[in-house]
């Protein structure tokens, strides 16, 4: 009992040490969560090489430097990395005169987007897994006559074809309508010695389908923290295999999603975390991807053509050379 305790007390400690990094100050519970430590977005800002002001006084804040531009919102868990969304763990949070961000984003969302990981060993990208989304007795989404299972598959067809263009080799998860087990996908990405694995789902929205559309790529969640569509840390978050990349896995989510949005004008509901089972077991880079709503009148009929799957593709293709120049690069 005695020594639980003592141990949540160091690990507290060490939360609030973690904020005292050399040049950056701490924020005094500034937070709504006890023990977050937050570091002083100005600071941060000038030690990173950025200029930062505040574009609206105490609600939005933008750094700058030339090749990146952030815009921040107080009390918001979504910011734009030149222009694409991103989910925080934490709200943005004014004090004093000054924005506050939780060390763990400055950590594990910006730092990897700002200096992704480069030339090491293994970075070669030659050959993606394609695991298109359902299968056999699970539809997925269900728009009118149409199940999910049916375009992920197309979708998955469509972009091993244009990854071929490329000089890269797309390998699928399943070839027809079969059922396939979560962990089975992962695993068959391994076996394949597959560098990236990227799961392709089409949306629904129960609620509001007239209005909600759009695109989104997740990645799998690091350990203790919460998920994107989750308010507390879920139960089980753990560490698992695929949080060995946790910084190639939002990087390459995030060249995704850049291309996506960029190519299909499609609304952008940003870069996202979530501890789905197929990212949790995957050995390589990966990512899902939603990348429209079956349920919207208009995006759903899109998802349903041929020319439209291409360009989605196209865009997937895109955001993963981007992702392979960057990592294939000398140190
Ligand atoms: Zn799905």
């Amino acid at each position: 009992m005695k020594s639980a305790l003592l141990s949540g007390l160091a690990l507290l400690l060490a939360l609030a040490g973690a904020a005292a990094a050399p040049g950056v100050a701490a924020a005094p519970r500034c937070g709504k969560v006890p023990g977050l430590a937050y570091v002083n977005l100005s600071e941060w800002a000038r030690a990173n090489g950025f200029a930062g002001r505040w574009t609206r006084t105490n609600e939005t804040v933008e750094l700058r430097k030339p090749a990146a531009r952030i815009a921040l919102t107080v009390d918001s868990r979504q910011i734009q990395i030149n222009g694409i969304a991103v989910w925080l763990f934490h709200p943005v949070v004014a004090q004093a005169g000054a924005a506050w961000l939780s060390r763990l984003d400055a950590d594990l969302t910006l730092q990897p987007l700002l200096s992704p990981p480069r030339g090491s060993p293994g970075a070669r990208v030659k050959t993606v897994c394609l695991d298109p989304g359902h299968g056999g007795k699970d539809p997925g989404n269900q728009a009118g006559a149409n199940p999910e299972k049916r375009y992920t598959l197309l979708l998955a067809q469509e972009v091993q074809k244009q990854l071929a263009r490329a000089g890269l080799k797309g390998v699928l998860t399943r070839h027809s309508d079969t059922f396939l087990e979560l962990p089975a996908r992962p695993a068959l990405a391994q076996r394949k010695r597959a560098d990236l694995f990227v799961s392709l789902h089409f949306n629904g929205a129960a609620r509001n389908p007239d209005t909600v559309r759009g695109a989104e790529v997740f990645c799998l969640t690091p350990a203790g923290l919460a998920s994107t569509n989750a308010d507390r840390p879920e139960a089980g978050a753990n560490t698992f295999i695929g949080n060995r990349n946790n910084s190639r896995n939002l990087f390459l989510a995030y060249q995704v999603q850049a291309a996506l949005v960029r190519n299909l004008a499609a609304e952008d509901r940003g870069v996202r975390r979530a501890r789905f089972a197929v990212l949790r077991d995957a050995a390589m880079p990966a990512v899902l991807i939603e990348a429209g709503f079956m349920s919207h009148p208009v995006e759903g009929r899109k998802i349903l053509t041929a020319a439209y799957r291409q360009q989605i593709a196209r865009a997937i293709v895109e955001g993963l050379l981007a992702y392979k120049k960057a990592v294939e690069r000398p140190a």
